[in-house]
């Protein structure tokens, strides 16, 4: 592992500064020299493996702010603290009880070890587990700029259908970001360029012809909160994620669904996919193939229709079209029939 530099700011301004003074104009989150961490289950394996290469680490976890790791349920939704962990939020009753989507997503996901130790934020943030982006031996567009994609004619079964590229078809592994969007949640993030507020589902960037950028933060950006409000269709809301193996695995193919209905009536939808795309997948033509419709099983499919009809299968990873599509229709019904 490459030397590196560790530091342990004790508030924000000071976090943002060291990562300001370390970074150029042109450095992408996950290409600079100066990176934060939290939790680590992410960057540190990536470090090891010699994915990621910082010279310089800078710790989030003495940032003072006691606000940065608090989970606040209110009558208007809920704000989670950048540095709340992954298992706190899981076990927590009133998101158990009245916003299911986040807290099934987040049961979903990783081992107990790992939910006790990964903050929220990183959780939206974390890197794609694409087999050739891990082994540094392959070429791989999201490493090493220019250098091609290994997996567009090697075993890619876990790639994305939606939202890939010419230069990169790796699947985002999260569960946790699909159910924020399925909310309508928002990013709080500060920077040197100040506070802002950016909504989940435009925080990350499909790869296009760049899939070294990941996100719309800039590299000296921290997330602090990330805010859920309270929307009528929270408590109606589920997360169904079919995957190899029912623990410690990624989704094949999974959806966070929140439906507002009257009677079975829709009268707002939220979908977003996981397991099927680059980034989470806001499903918007299928809520809108849902809008004003009775939600049965011939609705559910034509919805599950219309959030796969762009998309693109390579050689092993067809299946997911399809099962993706059943995934949805499941998830639609089931969100209908829950008692709220
Ligand atoms: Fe790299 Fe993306 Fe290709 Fe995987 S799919 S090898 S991450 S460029």
């Amino acid at each position: 592992m490459r030397p590196f530099v560790y530091e342990q700011p004790t508030d924000i301004s000071a976090a943002v500064a060291i990562a300001s003074r370390f970074t150029t104009e042109d450095d992408q989150p996950t290409r600079a020299n100066a990176q934060f961490i939290a939790g680590g289950t992410n960057l540190a394996d990536y470090m090891k493996l010699g994915v990621a290469e910082p010279n310089r680490l800078v710790d989030l976890n003495r940032l003072k702010d006691p606000g940065l790791r608090q989970i606040r349920v209110t009558d208007e939704g809920i704000r989670f603290g950048a540095l709340a962990r992954m298992g706190e939020a899981a076990d927590h009753a009133e998101l158990k009880r009245g916003y299911p989507v986040i807290a099934d997503s987040l049961r979903l996901a990783a081992s107990g070890q790992i939910r006790n130790m990964a903050s929220l934020a990183g959780n939206v943030l974390q890197r794609t587990r694409c087999e050739y982006f891990r082994e540094t031996s392959w070429h791989c567009n999201k490493r090493v700029p220019g250098s091609g994609c290994a997996a567009m004619e090697g075993f890619n079964r876990q790639h994305a259908v939606l939202g890939g590229s010419d230069a990169c078809i790796a699947t985002y592994h999260g569960d946790f970001a699909q159910a924020l969007i399925a909310l309508d949640a928002v990013v709080h993030a500060e920077g040197s360029r100040g506070a802002r507020k950016i909504p989940l589902a435009k925080l990350h960037r499909q790869p296009r012809d760049t899939p070294e950028i990941e996100t719309d933060l800039a590299a000296d950006e921290i997330i602090t909160a990330i805010e859920v409000p309270a929307v009528p269709w929270a408590r109606r809301s589920l997360y169904l994620k079919i995957r190899d193996r029912e623990s410690y695995a990624f989704a094949l193919a999974s959806a966070a669904v929140a439906l507002d209905l009257d009677g079975d009536n829709v009268r707002e939808a939220r979908i977003a996919l996981g397991g099927v795309a680059t980034v989470p997948w806001r499903a918007k033509a299928a809520e809108e193939a849902l809008q004003g419709k009775t939600l049965d099983e011939a609705s559910a499919g034509a919805a599950a229709d219309a959030a796969f009809a762009g998309a693109e299968p390579r050689q092993h990873n067809a299946f997911k079209i399809e099962l993706g599509k059943r995934t949805l229709v499941r998830a639609l019904l089931e969100t209908r029939d829950m008692k709220v």
